[in-house]
């Protein structure tokens, strides 16, 4: 072993979306299947669906089980390490990327905050709906910018469409017995 070679630089990526995935798992087939640099992930989600489809998904066409990409499982088959957790920092003259803890559901802490070292930095973390502050829209518009939204989205129309459908069947029922007459009793 040569130990005057420099060492393979770390190339760390935040942000697993459309871009980042993509750079992710080409740099881990070249690069980091070769061992000419450390490719990192930092993805504050489990896994990733298009953002495309989250309109199937939000429309209930689309299983969003079926159409996600599961970040560990696309690392470990491109030669890439995956950190899951959402970047709240950044050092630029030390080149340390900051962590903020991992948290389950209900609040607890999975994992602490951490430190991560990096040589080259990518940072791909997208952009979301904006408002730009005016009135009501926080309130009144459905965001769609990601697998929860879409799963709101939809839970919302489900409701809204049972409501309809049983103003529907209640104006029909009381048409029908203001013909029929004192015969039919509606509750
Ligand atoms: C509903 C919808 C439909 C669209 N349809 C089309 C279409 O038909 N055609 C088209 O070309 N484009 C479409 N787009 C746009 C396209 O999806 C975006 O241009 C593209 O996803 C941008 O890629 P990105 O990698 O920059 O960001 P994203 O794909 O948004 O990925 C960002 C990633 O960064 C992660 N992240 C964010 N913050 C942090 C953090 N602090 N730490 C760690 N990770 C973080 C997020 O979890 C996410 O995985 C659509 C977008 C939406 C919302």
């Amino acid at each position: 072993m040569d130990r005057s070679a420099p060492a393979a630089p770390h190339i760390v990526i935040v942000g697993g979306g459309a871009g980042g995935l993509e750079l992710a798992t080409r740099l881990g087939d070249t690069a980091g299947r070769r061992r000419r640099a450390r490719v990192t992930l930092v993805e504050r989600d489990r896994t990733h669906l298009w953002k495309p489809l989250l309109h199937q998904a939000a429309a209930g066409t689309l299983g969003v089980d079926e159409a996600e990409l599961d970040h560990l499982a696309q690392s470990s088959r491109h030669h890439y390490a995956y950190r899951l957790g959402a970047m709240d920092g950044l050092d630029r003259t030390r080149r340390l990327l900051r962590i903020a803890p991992t948290r389950a559901d209900d609040g607890r802490e999975l994992i602490p905050r951490r430190e991560l070292h990096y040589d080259l930095l990518a940072v791909a973390i997208g952009s979301c709906s904006d408002d730009f502050g005016i009135r009501g829209v926080g309130a009144h518009a459905h965001r769609l910018d990601t697998p929860t939204d879409a799963a709101r989205l939809q839970r919302r129309h489900l409701g809204t469409l049972h409501g309809w459908r049983r103003t529907l069947w209640l104006t029909l029922a009381q048409r029908i017995a203001h013909r029929v007459g004192p015969r039919v009793k509606l509750h």
